[in-house]
């Protein structure tokens, strides 16, 4: 297997084959000993996990749970919204992060992204509240904040709450005006991720976690993902089942000692190919914000004749991504949340960007070759 994949030299969007073999033995060996245990949810190693966890991001509480969808539904029933509170958010992300506040029955209020940066644009909350405002959701696209101190402002100014969904960029660290940083997703009311696989910290199945800096907030939540109970049969709070288990927990712990190196070795990838990238003319290369880290969850380019290059590169199997093909103002069951504000950012984004592969494993020799393809497609 592993032999055949070096043999045919396949660039991969991402490969979490090859990151496994360097920490296969660890991870076996950890696998093993829940087995042994049968220690198989809620087992010492989630605790031991989600402390390691906590510390790493220097937040108050972490909470772990099923997935990182689960994860901002949790935020927003702790917050304990009502049905026809308006929850904002971008249009420019993975379905998860509006399902959720819709599944509540409360209201996603699109508002524009940066063109540049793909993240809520930070200019045009302000309009977008009204009384029944409660929540903003920013998502930290493709490894880089949303430019938290001035949402954290108005948040304050509208007395509204702020969940980061960081599925996307955690490890990242914020930088404040007054030179103080802190990491993505402690920064708001409460943050999300995922540990998905393809995510910069993923285990092998489904994951995610909850943070805050609430001790109240992290009480409600460490009892919502269990049910709503505090003690056995006693239920305090309407719930639901999202836990973290043990085997995936066991994987995380051990890989989020490498999550600083994995980060790096993306950002690495990403700066070469800025280099390899700089002179077309028609490809403009990821923005790095001042206020941010970058570490590329995604290396997301604005390219012209975007869907004939995709075939290009995929005639030639170079794999890449559109993330995301359609905005989600325009999906069928999210029409009726349109206002009238224009999404016009987010709709060419949808129609220009395209990802390149990028993973902890990429090598340069794999870069130049992508990047071949793509000046030759567009010196045709
Ligand atoms: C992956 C992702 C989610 C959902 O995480 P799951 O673990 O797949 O449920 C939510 N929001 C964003 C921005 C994501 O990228």
């Amino acid at each position: 297997m592993l032999s055949l994949r070096f043999m045919d030299n396949t660039i991969q969007m991402v490969d979490l084959v090859g990151q496994y073999q360097h920490i296969k033995q660890e991870v076996n060996e950890a696998i093993q000993d829940i087995l042994d245990k049968g220690q198989y949810i809620n087992g010492p190693i989630v605790k031991e996990f989600t402390q390691n966890l906590t510390h790493h991001l220097n937040v108050g509480h972490s909470i772990p749970c099923g997935n990182g969808t689960d994860a901002i539904q949790i935020a927003l029933m702790a917050l304990e919204l009502q049905p026809g509170d308006e929850v904002i958010t971008t249009p420019f992300t993975f379905v998860a992060t509006a399902e959720v506040i819709a599944l509540l029955r409360l209201v996603p209020v699109f508002v524009d992204i940066h063109p540049e940066t793909f993240n809520l644009d930070v200019s045009k909350i302000e309009e977008a509240i009204t009384e029944r405002t409660k929540c903003i959701i920013p998502v930290h696209l493709f490894g880089q904040c949303c430019d938290m101190e001035p949402i954290m402002d108005i948040a304050k100014r509208y007395h509204i709450f702020v969940i980061e969904d960081n599925a996307q960029a955690l490890g990242a660290d914020y930088y404040f005006g007054d030179g103080q940083k802190k990491k993505g997703g402690t920064i708001g009311h409460i943050g999300t991720t995922s540990f998905y696989p393809s995510k910069n910290l993923g285990c092998y199945g489904d994951g995610g976690a909850i943070f805050t800096h609430d001790d109240e907030l992290a009480d409600k939540m460490r009892h919502i993902i269990n049910h709503g109970s505090k003690t056995k049969y006693h239920y305090h709070y309407i719930g639901v089942n999202s836990r973290l288990d043990s085997i995936q927990a066991a994987i995380l712990n051990i890989k989020l000692k490498y999550l600083d190196h994995y980060n790096q070795q993306r950002i690495q990838a990403a700066d070469y190919y800025d280099v390899l990238l700089k002179d077309i003319p028609e490809i403009q290369i990821p923005n790095r914000s001042a206020f941010s880290d970058h570490i590329f969850h995604q290396y997301t380019l604005i390219a012209e004749n975007r869907d004939e290059l995709q075939q290009y590169l995929k005639k030639n199997r170079i794999p890449t991504g559109i993330y995301y093909p359609i905005p989600l103002h325009q999906h069928e069951p999210y029409q009726k949340y349109v206002r009238k504000m224009d999404l016009v950012a987010a709709e060419n984004g949808s129609k220009t960007v395209i990802s390149l592969p990028i993973h902890t494993e990429l090598t340069k020799d794999s870069q130049s070759i992508i990047v071949s393809h793509i000046k030759s497609f567009y010196s045709k």
